[in-house]
Formats: C-alpha cells, structure tokens, sequence
C-alpha cells in the first residue's frame, strides 16, 4: 500500500545528500499507486516530482513545494524475441545495478557496461543513461509511460523516445512518468565489442573485440570505483550527483574558437580531446576544460569540492548536514564562469535541477 508522509527531508533520498523537505511524500510500490498519487495530485493542482534513486538530481534547500512520488513498482520479465533476441520488461522502481547484475549472471549482453550506475530502471530513459561506450537507447525497444496530459497509459517506442547523448523526450519534460522499460538484449556469454578505449586497454583488447559479460562488468566497476563513480558509503566521493557537466557538442565555429583558444592559453601545438558526431559536429571533454581551466581534482570551495578522483564531479564530502545545495551552486557556477573564461565554452549541467538553476 502507497505510503504518505508530510515534510520529509530528501536530502535523504539523494546520493548528494541535499535538498529541502517536500511538501507531501508518497512511496508508491506499485504501478496503480504511482498512477493513482500523480493523478491525485495533478487534480489538485500541485506540483509533482517523481523520485527514483535520487543519483541525477540537485534540490533546492526550500525542498518541494509539492507531492513529491517515489518510485517503487518492481518487477522482470522476459519474453523470447527474434533469433538470439530476448525482450526484458522491467518496472520502473527496479534498481538499475542489481538488474545489469543479473543480466550478465543470465547471459544476456547489451547492458553489461552500464555497471555501477546508481539509481532505478525508470530513470534510464530520461538522460539516456550511457558510459564507457554504451547507453539505453540501444537497447530500448519500447518505453510504456503515464501520459499527464492525457491521462492514460501509453507506449513510446525508441523512435518516439528520441535519444540523444544524455538527452530524450523525457528530459525538462515532465509529461510522462515511466512504468516501465523494455530492453532487447542478445542471449550471449560474449560482451557486445568494446567501443570505449580505456576500457579496451583494460580489458587488453582491441575496440571492437568482445570479452565474456563478467570481465567487461568487473572491468566497468573497476574502472568506475577508481574514479569514486560507485556510490560507497565509505567514499566521500561518491557523494556526487556523478558527472556534474555534460560533454559539449560543437558547431564547426564554436570548434574553431576552441582550437584558437586553446593555442593561446596552452601553446600552438596543444591538443585537446575531440570526438566526431554523427551529425558533423565534434564533442569534446568537459573534464580536460574544466582541469585546464586551473581547477584540479579535490579543489574546494567551501564544504563542498570537486571529486579527488575525477574532475567532473562536484561532491557533498560531509554527508547530509555537511553543505547545502546553495553551496553546490557556488561550486558548479565558479567551476561554469571558470571554463567560460578560459576556454569560451558555456558548459551545462547533467543532473536535473529542482527549484533552482545554474
Ligand atoms: C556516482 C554516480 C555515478 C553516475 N554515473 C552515471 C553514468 O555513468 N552515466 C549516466 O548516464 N548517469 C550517471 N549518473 C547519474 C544517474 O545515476 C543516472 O542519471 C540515473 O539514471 C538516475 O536514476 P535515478 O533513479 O536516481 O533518478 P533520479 O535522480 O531520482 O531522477 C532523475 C530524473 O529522472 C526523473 N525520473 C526518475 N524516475 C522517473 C520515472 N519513473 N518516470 C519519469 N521520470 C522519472 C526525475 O523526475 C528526474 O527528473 C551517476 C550518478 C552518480 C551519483
């Protein structure tokens, strides 16, 4: 049965360990709960935020003034698709690691990099969750969501879900709420190939070969943990909302201004990380501009700083009471006006922000 509660802090309910209290709480454990607290609070007209595992949001120290539902439903099934194809639909409030745990323990590929990314299923679709040269817009092959504006239950398949690098038709859009996910994964003990060179050289592979499911996951955490990407209760740096700063995409001209900045600031012959896009633009690292900007890892401002594993982080060190969420911003912002500066490109935040903005 749903749970309801007034005034709950949720800086319980974020890997950062910030945020006000929301107004009204619901722990919605199953689909016709979650559907029934948004339905009841749309017809009161409040504001609504649904809540999975609190790993991509930055809330307000005001908290939310409204009924805040907590995503819970759980639930796996498979059904066989084609050839070595399997269909796994999985709810929403299903923790997304144990089900990439359990997915390489059944052998089935396509989710086996995404290890040790914190949060719920439902969650996946918004940012299309992706790392080390995977994300869910490979895989999904249908979304089935709550459609607030109509008021009924539809399905989205992945053309309609218009996945982007860390972007979909979900994302600043707060139209549907997601039941749950269907993932297309190959019955296989072998990885899909490994895209991501890092990995790769982990691995002692080439880009483009395959490892069994289990070395590439423990390889994925491995890496992952280094950089203070897992959440642990014992590290302070994975009390972050992970990457703080998406990557940029450049136009050919926002390209050029970068190589002519980057020549003045660190010699002619500098070179900075860049990755082709489909569409003819370039991506480059938000973390090499933030570094060579002048902000190292474990910089502070402060009770709260950037990782000291990985510079796109930006952490809470103290746990709960030990920053505010106003405290983040100063960070975020210094670390935004920093880059601008520097380097004259504007880079935005992952995370979703509630009741506040860079
Ligand atoms: C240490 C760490 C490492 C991370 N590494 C990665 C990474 O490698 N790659 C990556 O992509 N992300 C990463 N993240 C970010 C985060 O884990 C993912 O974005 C994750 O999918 C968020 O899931 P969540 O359940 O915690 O969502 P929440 O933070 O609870 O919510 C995020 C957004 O999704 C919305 N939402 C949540 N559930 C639903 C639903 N059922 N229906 C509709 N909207 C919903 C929320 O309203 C909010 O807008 C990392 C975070 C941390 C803390």
């Amino acid at each position: 049965m749903a749970v309801f509660a007034e005034e709950v802090n949720l800086a319980g309910y974020t890997t950062l360990r910030l945020g006000g209290p929301a107004r009204r709480f619901v722990e919605a454990t199953s689909e016709d709960e979650l559907v029934a607290a948004v339905r009841k609070a749309d017809d009161a007209g409040e504001p609504v935020l649904v809540l999975g595992g609190g790993s991509n949001l930055v809330v307000s120290d005001d908290g939310f003034p409204g009924t805040v539902v907590h995503v819970g439903a759980r639930g796996v099934e498979r059904t066989a698709g084609d050839g070595d194809t399997v269909l796994v639909r999985v709810r929403a409030g299903e923790d997304w690691d144990p089900f990439v745990a359990r997915c390489v323990s059944d052998g089935l590929a396509g989710v086996e990099c995404l290890s040790g990314i914190p949060g719920r299923v439902g969650a996946t679709p918004i940012q299309n969750v992706g790392a080390y040269g995977q994300d869910v817009s490979e895989t999904i092959v249908e979304v089935r969501a709550y459609d607030r504006q109509a008021r009924s239950c539809v399905i989205l398949d992945r053309d309609q879900c218009r996945f982007t690098y860390r972007h979909s038709v979900f994302k600043g859009n707060d139209r549907y709420v997601v039941l749950d996910v269907t993932y297309a994964l190959r019955e296989t003990e072998e990885s899909q190939p490994i895209k991501y060179a890092e990995l790769a050289k982990r691995l002692g592979v080439q880009p483009g070969e395959r490892v069994s499911l289990k070395e590439a996951r423990d390889a994925v955490l491995e890496l992952r943990r280094g950089k203070g990407m897992v959440v642990d209760a014992a590290d302070p740096d994975s009390r972050s909302a992970g990457s703080f700063f998406t990557n940029p995409i450049l136009t050919a001209g926002q390209l050029a201004g970068l190589e002519r900045r980057v020549a003045e600031r660190l010699g002619p012959d500098a070179a900075f990380p860049r990755y082709p896009e489909a569409d003819g633009r370039t991506k480059t690292s938000a973390a090499w501009l933030i570094d060579k900007a002048g902000f190292a890892k474990g910089h502070a401002l402060g009770p709260v700083r950037i990782s000291t594993k990985h510079t796109l982080a930006l952490t809470n060190p103290g746990g709960a009471g030990g920053a505010s969420t106003a405290d983040l911003l100063a960070l975020a912002r210094e670390v935004r006006a920093g880059v601008c500066e520097a380097f004259g490109v504007e880079l935005v935040n992952e995370p979703v922000m509630v009741g506040v903005s860079l």
